[in-house]
């Protein structure tokens, strides 16, 4: 991808480890390549089309100036942080942090750190089927767009769906939305449970009602098997409620393990077991 970069941009800091560091300071020289497409800039001439660099290297420069962090990792992750939400056209960040002088006593040009970090689609079943069932799923889409490291991108029609647990419980409303996240995926997980916190959710039999669930259905093309977290969701390909909302935000998206489209996946569950759908 294009890439407007910034090469060594040299900035006073406190950073580090020992106190001498933090009450002297040293020079940090800071590196940052911001991928973003360059194209409409290039033909537009706009400087609306791309970042101001100007701008970019002013961030930078405060961010170390205005912190005292121990490790220059810290430094790394704030700045890229801040990069990735200095405007939408950024899709990812590589940073480099070059610490020359820091105190090793040993003969040595710079040491330093080097982080990449990107925006990251994921895919999330929403659904309810106690009380106000609509607002608790809109209001907790309108909380995740609120979050500054999540953006929604899409929210497919909530549909009206019949539960399969066997224990007997209201009708559902389900969808699905596209978000783009700076999260981890657990860390995507926790800030869900936090929604569902939010709605009051109890979690006191399984597959019993609910006033909010949101399950991550895919993380970009990750594959993830841990005792909090499976992605892509173990049995989307089995519901009709997910694969529905899904395929009208994102029929093209190929399951990872499967390397089906949601759209085939569809069909198969329709073809194969039109009444299962656990
Ligand atoms: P199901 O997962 O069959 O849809 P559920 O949504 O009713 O069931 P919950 O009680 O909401 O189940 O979640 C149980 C656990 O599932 C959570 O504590 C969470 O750690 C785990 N989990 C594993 N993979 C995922 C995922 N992809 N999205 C959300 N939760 C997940
Ligand atoms: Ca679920
Ligand atoms: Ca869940």
């Amino acid at each position: 991808m294009d890439k407007i970069f910034i090469d060594k941009l040299q900035v006073f800091g406190r950073h580090g480890v020992l106190s001498e560091e933090n009450s002297l300071g040293q020079m940090f020289y800071i590196s940052a390549e911001i991928r973003l497409s360059l194209k409409n800039a290039g033909t537009s001439d706009a400087l609306e089309n791309t970042v101001n660099y100007s701008e970019c290297c002013h961030l930078i420069k405060d961010i170390c100036e205005q912190n005292t962090f121990k490790l220059i990792e810290t430094l790394a992750e704030k700045t890229a942080d801040a990069l990735l939400k200095f405007s939408p056209l950024i899709r990812s960040v590589r940073v480099r942090i070059d610490k020359p002088s820091a105190p090793i006593g040993l003969p040595l040009e710079s040491v330093g750190a080097e982080i990449e970090r990107a925006w990251k689609t994921a895919y999330i079943a929403l659904g309810s089927n106690m009380g106000d069932k609509r607002k608790y799923i809109e209001d907790a889409v309108k909380a995740i767009d609120a979050d500054e490291n999540c953006r929604v991108l899409r929210v497919s029609d909530l549909i009206v769906t019949t539960p399969v647990s066997d224990i007997p419980q209201d009708d559902y409303l389900n969808g699905c939305m596209a978000a783009e996240t700076l999260y981890t995926p657990i860390e995507l997980l926790d800030r869900l449970n936090v929604e569902e916190a939010a709605a009051d959710r109890k979690r006191t039999v399984k597959w019993g009602p609910r006033t909010l669930d949101l399950d991550i259905i895919f993380y970009e093309d990750e594959i993830i098997q841990t005792d909090r977290l499976t992605v892509p969701h173990p049995l989307m390909h089995k519901r009709g409620f997910v694969l529905d909302p899904l395929m009208q935000i994102a029929p093209y998206k190929k399951h990872p393990v499967f390397g089906k489209t949601v759209s085939e996946l569809a069909e198969d569950l329709k073809k194969t077991s039109p009444e299962i759908n656990l």
